[in-house]
């Protein structure tokens, strides 16, 4: 049960949902914008979240617009996991997809949720970053583009009202070879003990990683010892982990020093996978 009372809104334009939240927000209801709504209903239930209204963004037709042209792939962020995975429309994003949650609660959570969680993991944001993918956001100064790896540092930057929109990805990116392994500490189903997300382009391996620290990141060190020519393979997984700048985490999932065995096991089988493609 939600033990709050709260006013429920689903504006259909995006103008009107950036209206509404500034309006609601002076009022003081402390209003967020709702996707999937999984997230704050199961936070709601815990009181970590308190909103006097939420904005339901899924009768806002640009959120949900899956549409390939000859250049570029544009997701809405309403789209649900389930439905962006079976679009088949961007394979590496579907490999991370089918290993978060299970099948039913894919089929509620969404592109956008995952992207602006406040639970550490967002894996979906992985290949959107290994692919140079730009973010469209619309606030109260209008509607911008913006590079991913510009506005995401560990959360995704959003100020104060604004609304993710849209990713848009380059076709030319799309089908690079690419793979993503999720390590449990058990079961087949639940949240990564690490997931490493491993794109090849014009002959260089690019990585990101989830559940290795507290948020999701690329990191260009890690990359250039990855696609050092005069490493080992051995030496690069060894080197790689050195560079790691934020503390492994060491939780319940499992040590630090487990999570860098696990990595440096995933950083030999990526470099050998990709090798080959
Ligand atoms: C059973 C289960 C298993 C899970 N397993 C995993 C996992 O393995 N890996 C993983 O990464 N995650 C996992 N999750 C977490 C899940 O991806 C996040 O909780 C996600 O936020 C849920 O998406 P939603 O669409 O329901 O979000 P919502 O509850 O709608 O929103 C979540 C947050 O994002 C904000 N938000 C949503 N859309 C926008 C937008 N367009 N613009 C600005 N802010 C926005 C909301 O205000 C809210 O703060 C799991 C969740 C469940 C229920």
């Amino acid at each position: 049960m939600i033990s709050f009372d709260f006013e429920y809104y689903r504006p259909t334009t995006i103008k009107e949902a950036v209206q509404l939240h500034q309006s609601l927000d002076e009022q003081g209801k402390n209003p967020i914008y709702f996707s999937g709504g999984t997230e704050i209903i199961t936070l709601g239930r815990v009181n970590k979240i308190q909103t006097g209204a939420v904005i339901d963004i899924k009768g806002i037709p640009e959120c949900l617009v899956m549409r390939k042209d000859e250049q570029q792939l544009t997701l809405g962020v309403a789209q649900t996991l389930t439905k962006i995975r079976e679009s088949q429309l961007f394979p590496f994003l579907s490999k991370v997809i089918v290993e978060i949650a299970d099948h039913t609660a894919r089929n509620k959570i969404t592109l956008g949720g995952n992207l602006c969680a406040n639970i550490i993991y967002r894996e979906t944001v992985l290949p959107f970053l290994l692919t140079e993918s730009q973010v469209v956001i619309a606030g109260p100064s209008g509607v911008k583009m913006r590079p991913l790896k510009e506005v995401f540092n560990q959360t995704l930057k959003l100020e104060r009202g604004e609304l993710l929109v849209q990713v848009i990805t380059e076709q030319s990116e799309i089908n690079s070879p690419s793979l993503s392994i999720k390590k449990r500490r058990q079961w087949d189903v639940g949240y990564p003990l690490i997931t490493t997300a491993a794109l090849k382009k014009n002959d260089s391996i690019k990585v990101g990683f989830s559940g290795l620290c507290s948020y999701p990141f690329r990191d260009q060190l890690i990359e250039q010892c990855l696609n050092d020519p005069s490493l080992s393979k051995e030496k690069k997984a060894t080197e790689a982990i050195r560079l790691i700048s934020t503390p492994i985490l060491d939780d319940v999932h499992g040590s630090a020093a487990y999570r860098s065995f696990v990595l440096k096991n995933t950083l030999l089988d990526v470099m050998e996978t990709l090798e080959e493609a």
